[in-house]
């Protein structure tokens, strides 16, 4: 099982006082790992930080103060990972490194201890406001890979399409994904440009290259690789559980109609590479502790996970239980200031396969996985309407109704939303509760449409 500490004690409170606030996303039990670079410096003089309340803590900058000396004289290569602005070194150092930096920071955080709140230099050099921040990819992704594990999802978008067979037989068996374009992978808040692509009508009109008019989200949830394995040789699933270092929140663009002409036979191409969207902070797996769960229950009659896919370890407490939700603010919106709505809100305990689950599948032909790999869960939907991650799914009135029958979403400002528009911002959230623990947060990931390019 996974093993709580003093550093999730929800008693434990900070000297930096926004930290305390109920609502932050980010109290001291939390601490996650991010790469930002102050506004008025360029990139290149990019830090690890960790958040607290509103604030960003410089860990490089604690690093050549010589408050983090135990970590370095316990690895030596620690030294280089806290001063790399890509979190991928800090990853592959392993699950015990990242324990002795979360109690290390946690330390220096609590109430009362003054190593950097007594030296007022030295603080107002290490917190930073996150205003004055500007946030980074946190890792230098070199391979991206999408799964599709909610079988939610996977029933209502087969129902659209077969809705005799909604389910392929294989679904219950591998977990299914495709590999996704890690070069297109943006931080939060950059704007997405809506892309141009074939689309083919009903009729029999030729394809004509267009922007895409059937512009969507997909809430999902994605993992860090640590150190990955050895080409040629797989990882059990309880060693995946080991090497995954963190969680952030993703939102897989889809351009809906450029995907039906596109998808068949090889999956989903260029209807999805023009951007992928993650949130900033990467929650490590060391402060989702509190917040494991049993993998979902598949109801009696589907087949045990094949013997690579399965452990007791997995099944007792390979879930996460983590909330997410979409919010959607028009341009309309935002100029009469009227706040973003929730579209979805939906969890991840629904997916039908763990995340330890799909880093095994994929290493289980040898595939090498290397430190700073992305791996997406796919569209997180649950059972109900409103639990539905992206809009293909929310607009579509459910079972025995077409594809072509779509109730438009109506927001405040009186507009309708079928697919996005451009000017439409998607704003993600996603938290962790329990009782008997501080709630941890996961900040947001957006991103506001713009027009296409212009076709001459
Ligand atoms: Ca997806």
């Amino acid at each position: 099982m996974h093993k709580t500490d003093a550093t999730h004690d929800p008693n434990r409170t900070s000297w930096v006082e926004s930290a305390n606030d109920p609502a932050t996303d980010f109290p001291i039990q939390n601490l996650p790992l991010g790469v930002f670079c102050r506004k008025d410096e360029d990139e290149e003089e990019a830090s690890v930080g960790i958040a607290i309340g509103d604030q960003v803590l410089d860990i490089a900058l604690l690093a050549r103060e010589g408050l983090l000396e135990d970590l370095e004289d316990e690895d030596e290569e620690i030294e280089g990972a806290l001063d790399s602005p890509d979190l991928s070194a800090l990853f592959c150092a392993g699950p015990e490194i990242r324990q002795m930096l979360r109690e290390r920071i946690c330390e220096l955080l609590t109430a009362g201890n003054d190593e950097i709140n007594g030296k007022k230099k030295l603080r107002k050099a290490a917190l930073l406001p996150m205003s004055g921040v500007r946030m980074l990819l946190p890792a230098q992704i070199g391979d991206y890979t999408d799964f599709y594990a909610s079988i939610h999802h996977a029933t209502n978008v087969g129902s659209m399409f077969r809705p005799e067979n909604p389910l392929l037989p294989n679904y219950k068996w591998v977990p299914i994904g495709y590999h996704g374009r890690a070069s297109t992978i943006v931080v939060s808040g950059t704007p997405i440009r809506r892309p141009n692509g074939q689309i083919k009508a009903e009729d029999d009109t030729p394809p004509v290259y267009a922007p895409s008019q059937r512009l969507d989200y997909e809430m999902e949830v994605g993992f860090f690789v640590g150190l990955g394995n050895e080409l040629g040789v797989a990882c059990s699933v309880d060693a995946a559980e080991e090497d995954i270092a963190g969680l952030v929140l993703v939102n897989d663009w889809s351009a809906r109609d450029i995907q039906k002409w596109e998808y068949q036979p090889l999956g989903p191409f260029l209807s999805k590479s023009f951007a992928t969207t993650i949130s900033p902070w990467v929650v490590t797996m060391e402060a989702l502790r509190p917040f494991r769960c049993p993998a979902f229950t598949r109801p009696d009659g589907d087949p045990r996970p094949l013997a690579y896919l399965d452990s007791e370890h997995n099944e007792h407490s390979g879930g996460v239980d983590l909330t997410v939700e979409v919010y959607l603010a028009s341009a309309a919106m935002r100029e009469q200031g009227t706040a973003p709505v929730r579209l979805s809100r939906g969890s991840m305990r629904e997916m039908y396969w763990t995340i330890a689950q799909m880093l095994a599948h994929h290493t289980s032909n040898g595939c090498e996985m290397m430190p700073g790999d992305l791996i997406a869960t796919g569209t997180v939907s649950g059972p109900n309407r409103e639990n539905r991650g992206c809009l293909l799914e929310l607009t579509w009135d459910g079972p025995g109704q077409p594809v072509t029958a779509r109730t438009p979403i109506e927001l405040p400002t009186g507009e309708k939303r079928v697919f996005l528009a451009d000017g439409d911002e998607i704003i993600m959230r996603g938290y962790c509760e329990r009782d008997g623990y501080r709630r941890i947060g996961f900040g947001e990931c957006r991103g506001v449409i713009v027009p296409a390019e212009k076709l001459s």
